[in-house]
């Protein structure tokens, strides 16, 4: 990263790649969608994207959806929750956050639509699947999907499934990557066949700063991308 590089560069470099991979993938330049991950930066680099456009973003704890959603009021963002998702956190999220990518399991797909009534509100939600044997990565098993899909239709009114998520094995070899991301396009012609009433599963959230590119030849209708955009990440308390 050089110290000319900002924010606003930095998107205009990853919109590049992004509809470069999508042409040479032989898809329509605007068929992928950007969604920049603000985990651990704070208003001033959130500020920087907005200015340039950016009106969603993606975090993976609620404690900071919450905070910087009170923080940024008046902008108007949206939050997509992106990461693990403890049940216990659902009235924050049914609160704040504009949509989920991280459901993966039906306790919290209860607890959530419980919230989100008491709220008034319904939200776009994804499947997040697990699509690699890494006990790091968190989603649901891919053989339970079509009974997990046909609960929530019942149980679940005020969750609008709209597609599925994965990351990939974290791995240098490209084909392991590619494999996962394989996993989820062709689970989700499987099931998109089973014709379950009222699931669509148009949107695949796949890619990340690492391997997006792949994941775009791969089929994938949304990147999640942090580190291309906002730089290294350093952990420790949230930078607010
Ligand atoms: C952090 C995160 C990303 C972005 O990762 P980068 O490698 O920084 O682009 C994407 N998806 C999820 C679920 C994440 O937690």
């Amino acid at each position: 990263m050089t110290e000319h590089s900002s924010i606003a560069s930095r998107l205009t470099h990853v919109k590049d790649r992004i509809r470069d991979a999508a042409i040479r993938a032989g898809r329509a330049p605007d068929s992928v969608r950007l969604l920049p991950v603000s985990k651990t930066f704070g208003e001033e680099a959130i500020r920087e994207a907005l200015r340039v456009g950016e009106h969603r973003f993606g975090e993976n704890k609620v404690q900071d959806i919450r905070a910087k959603h009170d923080l940024l009021t008046e902008c108007d963002l949206e939050w997509v929750m992106i990461g693990h998702l403890q049940t216990n956190k659902a009235k924050d999220i049914a609160r704040v956050a504009a949509e989920v990518q991280s459901l993966d399991r039906m306790e919290l797909a209860i607890a959530l639509d419980r919230r989100l009534q008491q709220e008034g509100r319904a939200i776009d939600v994804l499947v997040q699947i697990k699509t690699s044997s890494e006990p790091s990565k968190y989603g649901l098993p891919p053989e339970e999907l079509s009974g997990f899909l046909r609960t929530l239709v019942h149980d679940t009114p005020t969750l609008r499934v709209r597609g599925l998520m994965t990351m990939a094995v974290n791995d240098a070899n490209d084909q392991a990557v590619r494999a996962c991301f394989r996993a989820l396009r062709e689970l989700r012609d499987r099931i998109q066949g089973e014709a379950i009433e009222g699931i669509e599963l148009s949107r695949l959230s796949m890619g990340m700063s690492g391997d997006f590119e792949i994941a775009i030849e791969e089929g994938s209708t949304e990147v999640r991308i942090g580190t291309a955009i906002f730089g290294g990440r350093i952990y420790g308390d949230a930078p607010l």
